[in-house]
């Protein structure tokens, strides 16, 4: 995959070239979810890496530095996610390694792995190494504490880059020692440009459904459409729906993208029972019609809050099933037959 660039980010690539002059040790890409900010990150990284950039500081693409960035085995680069937990550092042998775990936070096991990094000096002659945390709000107290003894003291040639949608999760004492980049979203109309060239017909539904997001427009449009679908059309039955086929289906999808697709279905749900515009769903409007004549509003408005609640339990992976059955039977109850 070669670098992504969104014509959106182009004037702030344009003003960080211009400040280059003032080397920064960390640089923190703060903006909405889902309009590329990781993309940006990398793109820079890969450009500072590069050993022949372009005019517009952009990486060429085909210099050894680039191709062990496309590789994803660049040795001055690393990559630090919730997802990439460490095993156990005192625990090398492979036939015990434990399985890599998925966590929602980034453990300061993998920043003190990033001690012995730090250590070592540039691949190149002159080079710098680059660090890239995301999303930075999944550090934990410790971890960014681990992380602040780090950024107080860099070695010279590191750059560190962390990208986040909520700036307010961070400590106070790390935005402070990063220069801080606001990103821009694109407006609608650059939005769907882009997503007319990403060959994603049905553009405005799909930015409408994410939300304004143009990245996870594209995602869904080119991945989800039959999952997006499944779900609407199952919804749309309303006092009909088959709760334990549906939590069967449902279930399969995953409970993250179920639950957040159920509360944008009920969001638009009580907007058309209020003669309200629908926000996400405007392919569905007729089938919202239908069910907002049928459907009590106060126990509406409980079970929005109670879908609210159970979203925050949705990475609890015991009984998701259930779960699902138990949400869709009360849905199924909320209209008249
Ligand atoms: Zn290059």
């Amino acid at each position: 995959m070669t670098d992504q660039r969104y014509p959106w980010h182009a004037s702030t690539w344009q003003r960080l070239q211009q400040s280059r002059q003032r080397r920064h040790h960390a640089l923190l890409l703060r903006g909405k979810q889902g309009i590329g900010k990781l993309d940006f990150a990398n793109t820079l990284a890969q450009a500072l890496l590069c050993q022949t950039p372009d005019q517009a500081g952009y990486a060429c693409g085909h210099c050894v530095s680039c191709s062990w960035f496309l590789q994803h085995s660049h040795p001055d680069y690393r990559l630090l996610t919730p997802e990439q937990e460490l095993p156990d550092a005192t625990d090398s042998a492979p036939a015990t390694k434990k399985p890599v775990r998925k966590s929602s936070q980034i453990s300061v096991a993998q920043i003190r792995e990033l001690a012995g990094f730090l250590e070592l000096s540039s691949h190149q002659q002159d080079g710098v190494r680059i660090v890239v945390i995301h999303p930075a709000d999944a550090l934990n107290q410790t971890s960014a504490n681990a992380l602040l003894k780090m950024l107080e003291e860099p070695p010279g040639d590191v750059m560190f880059i962390l990208v986040t949608s909520h700036p307010q999760r961070l400590l106070p004492t790390i935005m402070s020692r990063c220069q801080q980049l606001e990103m821009p979203a694109p407006s609608e109309q650059e939005a769907l440009a882009w997503l007319g060239q990403q060959g994603v017909e049905q553009g405005d539904y799909w930015l409408a459904y994410s939300g304004g997001s143009p990245l996870n427009a594209a995602d869904l449009a080119h991945a989800g459409n039959e999952r997006v679908q499944l779900i609407a059309t199952r919804l749309a039955q309303g006092h009909r729906l088959d709760p334990f086929t549906s939590a069967g289906e449902f279930s399969a999808i995953g409970m993250e993208e179920v639950m957040t697709a159920l509360q944008k279905w009920l969001y638009d749900l009580l907007a058309v029972s209020l003669n309200a515009a629908v926000r996400y769903h405007v392919r569905d409007i007729a089938a919202l019609q239908a069910l907002s004549k049928r459907v009590d509003l106060s126990m509406l408005l409980a079970f929005q809050r109670q879908v609210d609640d159970a979203r925050r339990s949705a990475n609890h992976p015991l009984n998701n099933e259930l779960q699902l059955e138990h949400l869709l039977l009360q849905y199924s109850k909320l209209f008249s037959s």
